[in-house]
């Protein structure tokens, strides 16, 4: 099977004739599909806006996704965050320190309300085609990508809305140590708001189509990195997600790695018949060498990816986040783009 989607995703919103423009250059890109960044600032400002410019996209011809960029600091992203501004509690907490971190707890009855009414007003108000997971997260994850275990003990969330959901549930404390029942109370947990949430905009509009994107980290016997969405079978057998995804990765990694996590990426949404989504890394850092790029595309094709998206439009052009050669990466994927799409007839 061809690759059926090329996404490039699209912060900035503000004005749909300036839109229009940048809409422009993506067709001639060979993007299918934008994925709207929207910030929680452009919901509480621009949002007349959002879906003038979903309708636009549509009359020139592009699907378009949602994304709820780094709403919270639960989703990636750079964004800043009003719920966190305009709220002193409802944020994980460290398990060892006991200290508030600087993100959201997605467990606590707020933030499910927050993060829901902004995708469930988004969803009514706009003609989107569906919604897209960015990254979703627990803070503090990353100190347990070692293969030697325990560079760091740490994680989240251990706040007093968890603690008293986990003592409900198991009948004991909630340890400090990341334990089995602590992992599988992690994942549940974690889930439970992408699913409501993803279930609610389908009975809204069944049309809408949902994609989770979580990180593509090896989740291997020795290494996990334990962000809460690393139990790839149990997000890819949730009903209500239609697109398996994993993320970006570095140019800078060994091809067997792009292989491995491709390979495990496809594997995974075909088991549970999901469409599959790989990405390219289109700002920040660019290979060495940008045959790469083509060699990367051919691999996740022959490995049977559905879709390709890549992050940003413009390779971050103009942003503390751009590309070296912001412009030539983001011509090398357009002509990627409009290659494989070439195949699709
Ligand atoms: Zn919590």
């Amino acid at each position: 099977m061809p690759v059926t989607q090329t996404s490039i995703s699209y912060y900035g919103l503000n004005y749909v004739e300036h839109a229009e423009q940048d809409f422009t250059e993506m067709l001639e890109h060979g993007c299918t599909t934008v994925i709207l960044a929207v910030t929680e600032f452009d919901f509480d400002f621009w949002r007349p806006n959002i879906s003038r410019i979903v309708d636009k996209a549509h009359e020139m011809g592009l699907r378009v996704l949602i994304d709820p960029w780094g709403i919270g600091k639960y989703f990636g992203g750079e964004q800043v965050s009003l719920f966190l501004q305009n709220n002193i509690e409802n944020r994980q907490v460290s398990a060892l320190t006991g200290e508030k971190l600087i993100a959201a707890c997605f467990n606590t009855p707020s933030f499910r309300d927050y993060f829901q009414r902004f995708c469930l007003t988004l969803a009514g108000e706009t003609n989107a085609d569906g919604f897209f997971w960015d990254e979703p997260h627990y803070a503090l994850p990353k100190s347990f990508a070692s293969i030697t275990g325990g560079t760091g003990e740490d994680w989240a969330c251990r706040c007093s809305v968890c603690q008293q959901k986990f003592h409900a549930y198991y009948g004991y404390e909630m340890p400090r140590l990341m334990t089995d029942d602590v992992k599988q109370f992690r994942w549940r947990e974690a889930l439970f708001i992408l699913e409501d949430t993803s279930r609610k905009i389908k009975e809204l509009k069944p049309e809408m189509e949902i994609t989770c994107c979580v990180h593509a980290t090896l989740n291997s016997y020795y290494v996990t990195e334990q962000r809460g969405y690393d139990n790839w079978d149990m997000v890819a057998a949730s009903p209500y997600f239609d697109v398996f995804s994993t993320t970006i990765i570095s140019w800078e990694l060994p091809d067997h790695f792009f292989e491995h996590i491709t390979r495990r990426t496809v594997e995974i949404a075909q088991k549970y018949g999901k469409a599959s989504e790989r990405w390219l890394m289109g700002y920040y850092k660019q290979p060495a060498d940008f045959d790469q790029i083509d060699r990367v595309v051919d691999l996740y094709e022959s490995l049977g990816v559905d879709r390709l998206s890549a992050w940003t439009y413009r390779g971050g052009h103009g942003t503390v986040l751009a590309a070296p050669d912001a412009l030539k990466l983001w011509r090398r994927i357009g002509d990627n783009y409009q290659r494989v799409l070439r195949k699709k007839g």
